[in-house]
């Protein structure tokens, strides 16, 4: 392998709530590094991926969705995923082939535009549909006149994934690399945690409720077998709330735990002890710091 430090850049991945940014982030770099669930929105943050590919750093920026925001936080994200576009040197656009365009990629399409932006586009979820609908999909979205290259890939089964990757490190541009030959994402250890939890929460509580919740790690304590010992809190906004995270005789909670706590083991490769506590606090969708936490922006 050519191990050259001589080229990188950046590469957003943008699209639609759902269509599978942040699984294909996490195929990229070939571990989790950002979190997933058949829920919209759950990406909250801007998470990197970093990859080294042909000699090149290929630093990919997971995004929010972009949709449409109606509370401060679906602002702050849709803001969130808008920068990510702008600060990349290259934009892949992500259309669920099985959804097709709706008003979401229609709307990113015309912001696009209106950026006299070129993109990437990527056909994913290729799994889910037949092969002619993917060419009239194609067709569909090149009248835009915004894509040089189109992809076709599965994140979910891999396929197409490297070649796009190859493609991709070609196209990146003269200069150092930009971070640690070794580093996968930016994203700080306790926040991943946290983030593992979320996915959680996502997985496992139904309707609204997981849009409700923020989740917290409070303590991270090396130990000296080797283990670590992670304190989270989880906090939703309403008392209510927080008998159903609990679940009867404290069996949700303990589920999510032992979920959360066998997928931590895998990406840190180590034994996990997970403390999980529920407090109430009431608005923390409008509370600026947490906004700070998640490097969003509190007044976008
Ligand atoms: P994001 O909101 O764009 O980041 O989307 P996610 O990565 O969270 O994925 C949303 C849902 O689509 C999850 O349930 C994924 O498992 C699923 N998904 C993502 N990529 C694929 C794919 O290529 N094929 C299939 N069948 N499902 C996928
Ligand atoms: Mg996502």
């Amino acid at each position: 392998m050519n191990t050259h430090q001589d080229r990188c850049g950046f590469v957003a991945l943008v699209g639609a709530p759902n269509v599978g940014k942040s699984t294909l982030l996490n195929r990229f770099v070939g571990t989790k590094v950002s979190i997933v669930s058949p829920k919209v929105q759950t990406t909250r943050s801007r998470v990197l991926g970093i990859c080294i590919r042909d000699g090149a750093q290929v630093v990919f920026i997971d995004t929010p969705g972009i949709f449409q925001p109606r509370r401060r936080l679906d602002r702050a994200m849709v803001s969130a995923a808008w920068t990510g576009a702008a600060d990349a040197d290259l934009v892949l656009l992500l259309v669920d082939a099985k959804r097709g365009i709706d008003g979401d990629t229609r709307n990113i399409l015309d912001g696009l535009q209106q950026k006299d932006g070129q993109a990437v586009l990527v056909l994913n979820k290729i799994d889910l549909v037949a092969k002619n609908r993917l060419l009239e999909l194609t067709a569909e979205l090149d009248d835009s006149g915004l894509f040089n290259d189109v992809y076709m890939v599965s994140a979910e089964t891999g396929d197409g994934v490297d070649d796009l990757l190859a493609d991709l490190a070609g196209r990146m541009r003269e200069g150092p690399w930009l971070f640690p030959e070794d580093q996968i994402s930016d994203i700080p250890m306790r926040l991943l945690a946290a983030e593992i939890t979320r996915e959680q929460l996502y997985l496992q509580l139904q309707q609204e409720l997981p849009y409700a919740t923020a989740v917290e790690t409070e303590a991270w304590t090396e130990q000296d077998d080797g283990s670590v010992r992670i304190e989270q809190v989880l906090y939703v906004e309403r008392a209510g709330q927080k008998g159903i995270v609990l679940g009867k005789g404290g069996k949700r909670i303990k589920a999510l735990g032992a979920a959360a706590r066998t997928q931590l083991e895998e990406i840190f490769e180590r034994c996990v002890h997970l403390f999980l506590f529920v407090k109430v606090r009431e608005g923390w969708g409008d509370d600026p710091e947490r906004y700070r936490d998640l490097g969003l922006d509190f007044n976008a």
